[in-house]
């Protein structure tokens, strides 16, 4: 392959067709942001719309904002935009609570759609906390049911007739490898079984047509790609055909029947606000739609498209620049098969992160030895990649990972 250079990249930029996006939101000075994969920016409409709730929606309107500005239909009417994003129909997705909250709540309802079957289909290499909340909610089902563990190329054996839910995420947080969702889906349902999507590192990063593959249950997170902001509540979808059969177990009162009736008795909601429990982080809910109108306003295929774009030269570029450096590449060559990050393996990763934080390029490390870099395409370029590529050639170059400040551990890696 030709050697890239940097004027390649500068065009590229020029004839992007996201480039517009970058200005909608805000970019720190001097830093090359590749982790809107953990914690997406912050999009400029957020701040208006923080101090409007803040002053007018809470200051002045107070209780009569849960009418008036509409905060008692944020989750669905929210839901709805993301759902676009993620092939959900409107009334099928609800922004609340955490990604872990919402596998707890999405698997219980999952398992009582077939309630002769004991076995759930968790891979092990996933994100730790959605597998954690399984083993939980098994213990606390009085441990009748059997976790089985999966790695990738073992799914398709582990999906037989015994299983009654596969409870999966579809691109890998380490590695960025996509797992097939038609198919995976299109074999638990052959074998009788209800499936569970995780789209953390999916929604916002590439085209989900949860409805094209007929998923049951899916979730994710909104402050990664979709730049909610730090802790912004996650989203749980429900096909409509399980609304008003599968219930979820946290039945507090926003996701009953006639909340203000105030009956003694639950009764569940028969729409997707059956999967809310209690009152909404508002301020936190309200920012949500700020990131999700910059996405509806372009469309996913271009976004994905650049995605792939950007990973590729990241990839070719440290494969170019940096041959004899000891980086293996963790994540899948063929863009389709990967999401919107690129891990590489390298002995030294942990400190190399650091000293790359350090000159402005903030990428992340997650164990053992990977060094993770997340590409958003509507405000990453084709010159920031280049760029941090430039700075990891220099850090390698002149060894500045063997600084001492370097190789301290910190609470967050
Ligand atoms: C980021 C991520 C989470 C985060 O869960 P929280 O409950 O929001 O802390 C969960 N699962 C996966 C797969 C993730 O990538």
């Amino acid at each position: 392959m030709a050697a890239i250079n940097r004027a390649d990249c500068e065009a590229r930029d020029n004839t992007d067709p996201l480039a517009g996006c970058r200005g909608q939101f805000h970019l720190p000075e001097s830093t090359i942001y590749l982790d809107g994969n953990s914690l997406g920016v912050l999009p400029l409409a957020a701040r208006e719309r923080a101090r409007a709730v803040l002053d007018k929606e809470w200051g002045e309107d107070l209780i009569r904002s849960w009418n008036k500005a509409g905060w008692w239909d944020l989750p669905t009417r929210i839901g709805d935009k993301l759902g676009k994003l993620i092939g959900a129909d409107a009334g099928e997705v609800v922004i609340t609570d955490s990604t872990g909250i919402n596998v707890y709540k999405a698997v219980a309802a999952a398992l009582q759609l077939v309630p002769e079957r004991r076995v759930i289909v968790l891979e092990g290499s996933n994100f730790p906390t959605d597998n954690y909340i399984v083993q939980g909610l098994v213990q606390q089902l009085g441990q009748c049911y059997e976790i089985r563990f999966a790695e990738e190329q073992e799914l398709a054996s582990a999906i037989d007739e015994t299983v009654a839910v596969v409870c999966l995420t579809q691109v890998h947080y380490k590695s960025g490898r996509v797992l097939d969702m038609a198919e995976l889906t299109r074999r638990t349902h052959a074998a009788g079984a209800i499936s569970v999507w995780d789209l953390c590192h999916s929604a916002g990063a590439l085209e989900v047509d949860l409805n094209g593959c007929q998923a049951d249950f899916a979730v994710g997170c909104t402050y990664k790609y979709l730049n909610g902001g730090p802790g912004s509540p996650g989203f749980i979808f429900a096909a409509k055909r399980h609304h008003g059969r599968a219930q979820q177990p946290l039945t507090g009162w926003w996701g009953h029947a006639q909340p203000f009736a105030f009956t003694r008795d639950y009764a569940p909601h028969d729409s997707v606000r059956q999967m809310l429990s209690g009152t909404q982080p508002i301020l936190s809910l309200a920012l949500v739609e700020c990131g999700l109108d910059v996405f509806l306003a372009q469309d996913m295929a271009s976004v994905r498209a650049k995605s792939q774009q950007l990973t590729q030269l990241f990839i070719d570029l440290v494969q170019q620049r940096c041959p004899q450096a000891g980086f293996t590449l963790v994540s899948p060559s063929d863009s389709a098969r990967r999401g919107s990050q690129v891990s590489f393996h390298h002995a030294q990763a942990y400190a190399i992160v650091q000293a790359l934080i350090a000159r402005g390029v903030i990428g992340d490390y997650r164990e053992p030895g990977n060094m993770r870099f997340g590409f958003a395409p509507l405000y990453n370029g084709f010159c920031d990649v280049w760029d941090a590529v430039e700075h990891l050639v220099q850090v390698m170059a002149r060894e500045e990972w063997r600084q001492e400040q370097f190789n301290r551990r910190s609470a967050v890696t």
